[in-house]
C-alpha cells in the first residue's frame, strides 16, 4: 500500500467530486452510529461503562511499561515467543527471516491495521513470499491495491461490477456474476484453499493480557480464527499499546470495542491464545510469534501530550462521528488509519512533514472526542500537533501559503485580537450581508477566493450578535437585573 497521506488536499478533492463516494458516505456513518447508540443502551449505564472503558485505557498507558514487562514474562511462560521490534524494518525482517527458515512460500493474514502500517505485504512480496489477507474486505483491497475506506470495512464502497472484474482478473472467479452471495462463496473458496496446509499465518492483536499473556482477537468472519488454528506457526503482531492489566479489563474492552467498531454486543468470534498449542490439544499453532511493535510509538509515550494517543483501540467510532470523513471518506488519509484516529496517530508515527494538511482538516467540533471510548481529547491533541508544526516558522508555515493568504491571515489575526476591531468587521460584513444577501457581493468575495468556497459555504451572519442580543433581553426583563442572566434567549 503506497503511503499518501501528504496528498491529503487532492485526494479529499477527488473524494468530494466522486458522486458514488458522496453517496455511499451520506448511508456509512450514520448507519453505523445509529447501531453504536443502540447497542450501548444495552448497557445497564452506558455513561458509566463509557468512563469504565476510559478509565480502563487511561490507566493501561500510565502504566504502560510495567504492564509490558509483566505481559512477556507470562507470554514467555506459557510457551510462546516474544519480540520487542523497535521499527517497521525490525518486525518485516523478523517476520521474513521466520518465514524463510520455515520454508514457507505464502502466508495468510487476518485484518490487522498493524501490518499495514508496516508495509508488510510489499515486504513479504519483495522476498518471494506471497501474502493473502483473508478477511473479505481487506482481500478486495489488496487485490485493488487500495488503502482501506473504513476500519470496519475495508471495501465497503467497492461496487459489485468493480469486485466481479478483479476476481475474473485474478483468478478468484470462473464465470461473471453481480450477486454479492456468489462473489463472497467464490472468495470464501479460494481463500478456504490457502487454509488447507496453511504453514503460517499472521494476525493482528485487539487486546493483550499482562496477567495471563494472552493474546485476543475478535472479529465476525471466522478468518482470524482459521488463521490462529490452521497454521503450524502463528505471527501475532500488536502495537505496545494493546495491553490492559487483567482478564476483567479485556472483557470489558471487548464489550466497549465491539459496540464501539460495529454495533454488536460481541463479535461473531473472540480467540484467546495463550500460548502455543499444548500436547493434548487438536487445534492452534505449534509455535507462536508475539511481535511487540514500538515504531515509535516510545517517542509518544515520552511526551505527555501525545501519550493519550496510545489510548486509542482502533474502534472506528470517530471515524463515524467526524463532519470530515464523513465528507471526503477514509482514502484522502493515505495510511492505515483515517479519520480523527489517523490524524492523531499518523503525526506521531511518521512525523508531521507530511501530514501538515491531515492535522489541520479538522473543524475542532469535538464529536470524536464525546464518542471516543478510550477517552482521547483529539482536538486538543490536534491543536497540539498544528503548534508544532508551525514552530519552526510562526508565519504559517508550509503547507502551501501564498503571501496574499498570509497577509489576510495576519490581517484576520490582527482585527480578531481586538474587541474593537473585531465589532467593526462583524458590523461592516453584517451591513454588507443585510443588504446583498445571496447577492452579486457574496458571490463575488466566493470568486476571489474560489479555493476556500470549493467545498465550503459562507453562511450569512445572524442578523443581531449574541451580546446584541443579550443586551436586548437584559433591557426587557425586570430593567436588567443580573439575577436573569442565564436564561434562555429565545
Ligand atoms: S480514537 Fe477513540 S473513537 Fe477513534 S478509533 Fe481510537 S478509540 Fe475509537
Amino acid at each position: 500500500m503506497k503511503v499518501t497521506t501528504e496528498r491529503f488536499k487532492t485526494i479529499a478533492l477527488e473524494e468530494l467530486a466522486n458522486a458514488r463516494t458522496q453517496k455511499f458516505l451520506q448511508i456509512l456513518p450514520k448507519t453505523l452510529s445509529a447501531r453504536r447508540q443502540a447497542a450501548y443502551a444495552s448497557f445497564p449505564d452506558p455513561q458509566a461503562a463509557h468512563r469504565y472503558g476510559a478509565a480502563i485505557r487511561a490507566d493501561a498507558v500510565a502504566r504502560l511499561p510495567e504492564l509490558l514487562e509483566r505481559f512477556e514474562k507470562n507470554a514467555l511462560d506459557n510457551g510462546a515467543k516474544v519480540f520487542w521490534a523497535s521499527d517497521a524494518q525490525a518486525a518485516n525482517d523478523y517476520i521474513v527471516n521466520l518465514a524463510h527458515a520455515q520454508g514457507v512460500r505464502y502466508v495468510t493474514k487476518g485484518k490487522s491495521m498493524i501490518t499495514e502500517e508496516l508495509g508488510l505485504n510489499d515486504q513479504l512480496r519483495d522476498s518471494g513470499i506471497i501474502p493473502w489477507e483473508t478477511d473479505l474486505g481487506e482481500f478486495i483491497a489488496q487485490l485493488l491495491d487500495r488503502p482501506p475506506f473504513h476500519i470496519v470495512g475495508p471495501a465497503i464502497n467497492i461496487p459489485v461490477e468493480q469486485i466481479c472484474d478483479i476476481f475474473m482478473q485474478k483468478g478468484v472467479l470462473d464465470a461473471p456474476t453481480l450477486d454479492p452471495v456468489a462473489l463472497g462463496l467464490a472468495a470464501r473458496l479460494f481463500l478456504r484453499d490457502k487454509f488447507r496446509d496453511l504453514h503460517m499465518g499472521i494476525t493482528g492483536v485487539n487486546i493483550a493480557v499482562a496477567d495471563t499473556g494472552t493474546v485476543i482477537n475478535v472479529e465476525n468472519e471466522g478468518n482470524i480464527r482459521f488463521n490462529k488454528s490452521s497454521a503450524r506457526t502463528l505471527v501475532c503482531v500488536m502495537s505496545l499499546e494493546k495491553v490492559v492489566p487483567t482478564m476483567a479489563d479485556a472483557l470489558h474492552m471487548l464489550r466497549v470495542l465491539c459496540r464501539s467498531a460495529t454495533g454488536q454486543s460481541a463479535g461473531a468470534y473472540i480467540s484467546m491464545d495463550s500460548g502455543p498449542k499444548k500436547s493434548a490439544e487438536i487445534d492452534g499453532p505449534e509455535e507462536l510469534h508475539i511481535i511487540v511493535l514500538d515504531n515509535g510509538r516510545s517517542a509518544l509515550y515520552a511526551d505527555p501530550q501525545t501519550r493519550e494517543a496510545l489510548r486509542c483501540i482502533r474502534c472506528g467510532a470517530c471515524l463515524n462521528a467526524c463532519p470530515v470523513y464523513g465528507k471526503v471518506g477514509g482514502y484522502p488519509y493515505g495510511w492505515a488509519y483515517s479519520g480523527p484516529m489517523g490524524q492523531i496517530l499518523t503525526p506521531a508515527l511518521r512525523g508531521l512533514a507530511d501530514s501538515s494538511d491531515l492535522i489541520r482538516a479538522c473543524t475542532l467540533c469535538h464529536r470524536c472526542k464525546t464518542i471516543c471510548p478510550a477517552g482521547i481529547d483529539h482536538p486538543e491533541l490536534l491543536l497540539y500537533y498544528r503548534a508544532k508544526d508551525v514552530q519552526a516558522d510562526p508565519l504559517l508555515k508550509g503547507h502551501g501559503a501564498g503571501s496574499a493568504e498570509q497577509l489576510a491571515h495576519r490581517v484576520f489575526a490582527l482585527i480578531a485580537g481586538h474587541v474593537l476591531y473585531w465589532r467593526l468587521l462583524t458590523k461592516g460584513v453584517r451591513m454588507i450581508t443585510d443588504r446583498f444577501a445571496d447577492g452579486p457581493v457574496i458571490h463575488k468575495i466566493a470568486r476571489l477566493a474560489p479555493g476556500w468556497f470549493h467545498s465550503r459555504d459562507l453562511p450569512a451572519l445572524a442578523r443581531k450578535s449574541f451580546h446584541e442580543r443579550w443586551r436586548e433581553k437584559e433591557h426587557v426583563t425586570d430593567g436588567g437585573a443580573h439575577a436573569k442572566k442565564g436564561s434562555t434567549l429565545d
